[in-house]
């Protein structure tokens, strides 16, 4: 469904070429919901912006169903750790704003059930500085599902969010998941919350074969947890 091949890819820094991802190979499945976990500067972000077409320059293959990603799509949805949001539009346009194509009709009401599936309600003419970094997300969310995205990226949504607001929100991700079907690409650094969403765990390195495993071993359904994936 979604094949990355000996990705690679570098940034230009100082006219040195600093290579960032190296022979990355990752096969995720339709509905599937990984969980990407790997210390900082391995190359996390750069990946999801790799798979949201925000980086177009890269070697290798980056292919989902028979479409090389080269630019972004309706079919890719993403969030950020901090929410991006417009902040001279209130909560409701900003969701407004990634809706293409459609009737004003259709628009109010897509907005509508978005605001409800994200826990807006109340909160839709808030402009992004009235709101908690909680709503902030949840309204980042609400933007990154109304194109009714196959397959949905979230690099640490919930990093900044207190304990309480993280939880809820990641028992919400999982409802969104059984109502949309999406697949799913989570990159965090909290590796309860990758194994408690994910159906697999992938643990990417800098230097390949060199992370330690350290993975809990056997935690229930029928998840195998115990054996993550190295790329
Ligand atoms: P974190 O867990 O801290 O978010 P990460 O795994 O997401 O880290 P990336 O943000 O993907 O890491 O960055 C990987 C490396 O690429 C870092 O060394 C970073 O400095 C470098 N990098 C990222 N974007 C650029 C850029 N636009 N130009 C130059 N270097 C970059
Ligand atoms: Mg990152």
């Amino acid at each position: 469904y979604l094949t990355i091949e000996d990705l690679n890819k570098s940034f230009m820094v100082n006219q040195n070429t600093v290579p960032v991802l190296e022979k990355i190979n990752l096969q995720i499945k339709q509905g599937e919901f990984v969980s990407i976990v790997g210390s900082s500067g391995c190359g996390k972000s750069t990946l999801l912006r790799v798979l949201a077409g925000l980086e177009t320059e890269y070697e290798g293959s980056v292919v989902l169903k028979n479409e090389k990603i080269l630019q972004p799509g309706l079919e890719r949805g993403i969030v950020f750790q901090e929410h991006r949001l417009f902040p001279w539009l209130t909560v409701k346009n900003n969701i407004a704003y990634a809706l293409k194509n459609i009737s004003k009709e259709e628009k109010e009401q897509i907005i509508e059930e978005h605001i409800k599936m994200t826990g807006l309600k109340g909160f839709e003419d808030a402009y992004p500085g009235q709101l908690s970094g909680g709503m902030a997300q949840r309204t980042s969310l609400a933007r990154a599902l109304v194109n009714r995205p196959e397959v949905l990226l979230l690099d640490e949504p919930f990093g900044a969010l207190d304990a309480f607001t993280k939880i809820q929100m990641q028992h919400e991700i999982m409802r969104i998941r059984e109502k949309e079907k999406a697949t799913m690409i989570l990159v965090t650094h909290d590796i309860d919350e990758a194994i408690f969403l994910g159906d697999r765990v992938v643990v990417m390195s800098s230097r390949p074969g060199t992370v330690r495993k350290i993975f809990p071993v056997g935690l229930g359904r029928n998840r195998d947890r115990s054996n993550p994936d190295f790329i």
